[in-house]
């Protein structure tokens, strides 16, 4: 294997980019740690690539473009059989990666990378998926079909909470289809993301066809408004999300940003309290509170208002520890400065007057002194106005506020300035319905509290939690990365007829 890096094995790894099928050592000055965020032992150190280097990626993706824009998809779509096969033989490997590197658990690394494969599974149907329009006969001797053909150079810059799933919503996608591709993974986890590049590559992505850089703002800067990049897929929040889609779409570039997120859980009281229960504090908990989909608000409606010391009584029950440590349930978040904004938006509830139903400020993880632990923590008496309800915890935080009536649950949500994910837990068909059809968020879950849809459909979302209107994976992500082209064409039956001119619009 040409390997770019030999994580685990000891001693930091220098993280390499790839540029026209060779790793090569970056030339920056500038470089960052990657650190272990339970134990701050550094793993890595990752290059903020210069201009020339971002201009070599992209030159190498649209040199190779010219080639691969005429591979036979049968072609295109043998690697992708290939490279699911090859993930799911390294995911283990790759998961401790993750894990070490992001502080998520093993279980949860391995389902990070499981529902990125999923996506390299549907890839395998790109015969179908990019098959055309045709309709015969639309005037006298006249066909009409539609070509979806490939659009150049594509980039993908992704977040640090899922550094297997998100890169692989976007790349093979991109590949299948026929486009080039240069990715900008997150610089605080960039290791697995390394070794499913090196998969690819393994699978047979021919030399250029897929570039990886490393960096931050400016290399996304320069990726956003280079000449030859005709499409951006982000992934991350909403300041960065907002700012990329501007800035690539001022270039001319086509653009689809997923963002931040306020997920909220309305909970009827006719639903199943344990099982409510059991799936608020899972998705509220797990992965540390840093999903896009996690449920950081619960909306208790009437009755359930009660089920507070449910909730208490069960997060404080989970295990927080080390992601490789045996039944652990809630790891380190990401880094440090990440843990002083989360413990800083938990202060600012309580000076606002929120209900501390549960502290994880303090919490002390044997053997991990050094890591960057929160504790579950559960606020009851949120009001709208406060801090911790108006921004984006991504912490393991899980806000309650109570409301009388399921219409004034429906407009609060509907009220929030994000619209990534919500659940409602009852066990009324009629609310359900009313919930699907009344409620203004992208994925909505009915008993469900992470709805991340499978790849046969695509990832959404409204208001602040999206820009674009096409979304990642699913048939909206086809459209994304191929130009429909409309061609109509007349075989006349008999080339020596002379037609005449025919100066109207008709064709008939
Ligand atoms: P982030 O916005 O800080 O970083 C995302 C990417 O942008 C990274 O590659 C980073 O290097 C780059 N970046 C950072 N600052 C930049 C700047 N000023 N200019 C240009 N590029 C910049 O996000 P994060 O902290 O890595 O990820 C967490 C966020 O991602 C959360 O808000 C979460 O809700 C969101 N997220 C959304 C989805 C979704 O599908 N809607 C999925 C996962 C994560």
């Amino acid at each position: 294997m040409n390997a770019s890096l030999q994580p685990l094995a000891g001693q930091a790894e220098t993280l390499k980019l790839l540029i026209g099928g060779q790793w090569v050592q970056s030339q920056t000055q500038q470089w960052q740690d990657v650190v272990n965020p339970a134990t701050q032992q550094i793993l890595g150190r990752v290059p903020f690539a210069t201009a020339g280097e971002i201009d070599a990626a992209v030159n190498a993706a649209q040199r190779a473009f010219a080639s691969w824009r005429n591979t036979p998809v049968g072609a295109r779509m043998r690697i992708m059989l290939k490279l699911q096969a090859l993930i799911r033989e390294h995911s283990p490997r790759i998961a401790k990666v993750l894990s070490a590197e992001q502080g998520k658990t093993l279980a949860d690394a391995e389902g990070d990378i499981f529902r990125g494969l999923e996506v390299v599974e549907h890839a395998c149907s790109i015969g179908s998926l990019q098959m055309g329009e045709h309709l015969e006969n639309v005037a006298g001797g006249v066909d009409t079909y539609t070509l979806r053909q490939p659009i150049g150079v594509c980039v993908g810059i992704t977040p640090f909470n899922f550094p297997a799933m998100i890169p692989l919503w976007m790349f093979p996608m991109a590949i299948v289809c026929g486009n080039t591709f240069v990715l900008k993974p997150s610089e605080q986890d960039p290791m697995s993301t390394a070794l499913l590049v090196e998969l690819a590559l393994q699978a047979g992505i021919p030399a250029g066809v897929l570039n990886m850089v490393h960096g931050g703002k400016e290399v996304v800067d320069a990726l956003c408004t280079h000449p030859q990049v005709k499409a951006v897929s982000f992934v991350g929040s909403t300041a960065v999300g907002t700012h990329v889609y501007d800035l690539a779409g001022q270039h001319g570039k086509r653009v689809q940003a997923m963002m931040g997120a306020k997920n909220h859980a309305v909970v009827l009281p006719d639903a199943n309290r344990e099982q409510t229960v059991n799936a608020l504090v899972g998705a509220a908990f797990g992965a540390a509170g840093q999903r896009c989909m996690a449920t950081s608000v619960a909306v208790l409606v009437g009755a359930a208002g009660e089920w507070v010391a449910d909730l208490k009584a069960l997060a404080q029950k989970l295990k927080v520890s080390a992601g490789h440590e045996p039944g652990t349930d809630v790891g380190p978040v990401v880094s440090k400065q990440a843990k002083a904004r989360v413990l800083s938006l938990i202060d600012s509830g309580v000076a606002e007057g929120a209900v501390l139903e549960l502290d994880g400020r303090g919490v002390q993880v044997p053997g991990y002194e050094e890591g960057n632990f929160i504790g579950p923590t559960l606020f009851s008496g949120v009001r709208t106005d406060m801090r911790i309800y108006k921004e984006e915890i991504f912490g393991p935080v899980l806000l309650v506020l109570c409301v009388d009536t399921f219409d004034e649950a429906i407009a609060l949500v509907n009220a929030n300035p994000f619209g990534n994910g919500t659940g409602l837990f009852t066990q009324s068909g009629a609310a359900a319905r009313k919930f699907q059809n009344e409620i203004d968020v992208g994925q909505v879950g009915i008993n469900i509290p992470i709805p991340v849809p499978v790849p046969f459909f695509s990832f959404t979302g409204s208001r602040g939690s999206k820009l674009g209107d096409l979304g990642p994976y699913g048939k909206q992500v086809v459209q994304f990365y191929t130009q429909t082209k409309t061609v109509t064409s007349r075989w006349f039956d008999d080339d020596s007829v002379n037609t005449g001119v025919n100066t109207t619009i008709h064709l008939r």
